[in-house]
């Protein structure tokens, strides 16, 4: 987390705009048959791993990762980050209201935080308003909460039109954070069991879930 921040300061600091994924096995799925998320994928300026999945594929493949970023997790530190350095935060996407009442949240817990948000949408006649919206907060972080692929679609989509320097896709954050969609308990995460607790309490996923199994197949497969 800690190197993560420090390599999206680094990005801030470079000014604009640079595009931040949070990368989980069913992005990596999505994009062996999806060119146009593949494409995203790989011009993005740092992908993190959103959980084990992806920590554990990487470190079979021979690549040195310390362990997962979330998306989650992500956000609070983020926040933390802009109000000490006086950047300015917006929080896009999620159901209505949604949004707001996390800006709320963060602002309540960093002192002097400039954020702002919008629930808006990845559709193009959401464009105009969505713009406007951000451009009238002058921000500098943005963070995108459509799911994915749309996020990463969106951003790129308009990329050189948001005045942000990094926008980052955070896909259900919003939710959790806010506690509409309850985490899995500690003990679950920690035994690395959280995509289990997602699948109960939000059954619906067995299908965007059933790719899991062929990633696993995948990356054992894979030549290190
Ligand atoms: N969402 C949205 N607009 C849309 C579709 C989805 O704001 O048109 C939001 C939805 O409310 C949720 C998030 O996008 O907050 C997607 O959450 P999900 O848990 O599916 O994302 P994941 O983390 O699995 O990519």
């Amino acid at each position: 987390m800690a190197s993560a921040l420090d390599r999206i300061e680094r990005l801030i600091d470079g000014g604009g705009p640079h595009l931040v994924a949070t990368v989980n096995p069913e992005f990596v799925m999505r994009a062996q048959k999806d060119r146009e998320f593949a494409r995203v994928l790989q011009a993005a300026d740092l992908c993190l791993a959103d959980g084990n999945g992806v920590v554990w594929a990487a470190r079979r493949l021979g690549c040195e990762m310390p362990g997962p970023v979330a998306g989650v997790d992500l956000v609070q530190p983020l926040a933390a980050m802009c109000a000490r350095r006086g950047l300015r935060l917006f929080l896009l996407g999620a159901a209505p209201g949604v949004a707001a009442e996390l800006a709320s949240r963060l602002r309540e817990a960093n002192e002097g935080l400039e954020v702002n948000a919008h629930s808006g949408g990845p559709e193009a006649e959401q464009d105009v308003e969505t713009l406007h919206r951000i451009h009238d907060h002058h921000a500098d972080v943005l963070l995108v909460a459509f799911g994915a692929p749309a996020q990463e679609m969106w951003i790129d989509r308009l990329k050189n039109r948001l005045g942000v320097s990094v926008a980052i896709g955070v896909g259900g954050a919003f939710d959790y954070l806010t506690g509409r969609v309850p985490r899995a308990p500690r003990w679950m995460r920690q035994a690395r069991l959280e995509w289990l607790a997602r699948l109960f309490r939000q059954p619906w996923r067995v299908r965007r879930m059933a790719v899991l199994p062929v990633y696993a197949i995948k990356v054992m497969r894979s030549p290190k």
